[in-house]
């Protein structure tokens, strides 16, 4: 797999990590302009590292659904372009917001990913990307709704969350069916389970369709 560009990989204590170059922001090791992306806390930073086909070459402009206190958002903006980060609890929000002070390409908004009409006067349209980690059951829902942000060919990366959907449901077929309902609005490319990262989540890649 192809790394975009802005993120590469280093050496850090003896083993190769994943790192963005920005301000750090949640206590990850630096070296110089190099923070480490802490793929055990970032389901995108997890589907980079299991070698999945994510189709970036970095300075695409993002729709990242789920943003919470910025962790991985923040690594996006580290490679990416204009980066709107929608999450609809305010407590994180507020950290949010401090990581966007030192990123100019950050917007974060307090907002409900199942209802993209509230936030649909301020995000530009025919984005590149949208990334999604939103704890949430109708996830697939949440994808297709948000696919009016997308360019023709735009691309959905997804982190499925089982649990979200039905606590007691076996996870496989809960991503049968969040992937039979994505199809009615995405190609899903590649999916992969995103062990031992993080138990019963599903990455997806899916372009718009
Ligand atoms: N993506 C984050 C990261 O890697 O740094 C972690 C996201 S956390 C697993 C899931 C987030 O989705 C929570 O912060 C939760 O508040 C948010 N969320 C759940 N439902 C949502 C909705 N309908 N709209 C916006 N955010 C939502």
């Amino acid at each position: 797999m192809t790394l975009p560009d802005g993120v590469v990989r280093r050496a850090f204590d003896g083993r190769e990590r994943l790192v963005t170059s920005g301000e750090p922001v949640y206590g990850e090791p630096t070296d110089g302009q190099w923070r480490v992306w802490d793929v055990g806390r970032s389901k995108l930073g997890a589907m980079f590292e299991l070698g999945m086909d994510v189709q970036l070459s970095g300075g695409e402009s993002v729709l990242y659904l789920g943003a919470a206190s910025g962790t991985t958002v923040s690594h996006v903006a580290d490679f990416a372009g204009p980066t709107y980060a929608v999450e609809f609890a305010p407590r994180p929000v507020r950290d949010l917001v401090s990581v966007a002070a030192d990123r100019s390409n950050l917007f974060p908004l307090l907002k409900d990913a199942r209802r993209p009409e509230t936030y649909a006067h301020v995000v530009e349209s025919n984005l590149d990307v949208i990334v999604q980690d939103v704890a949430t059951r109708g996830q697939a829902t949440v994808a297709a709704r948000n696919a009016i942000f997308l360019d023709d060919d735009g691309l959905l990366l997804a982190a499925i969350k089982a649990r979200s959907e039905d606590v007691t449901a076996d996870p496989e077929a809960v991503y049968d069916r969040v992937l039979e309902e994505l199809a009615e609005t995405y190609e899903v490319l590649e999916t992969r389970s995103l062990a031992p990262y993080h138990d019963d989540h599903l990455g997806v890649v899916a372009r718009k369709q």
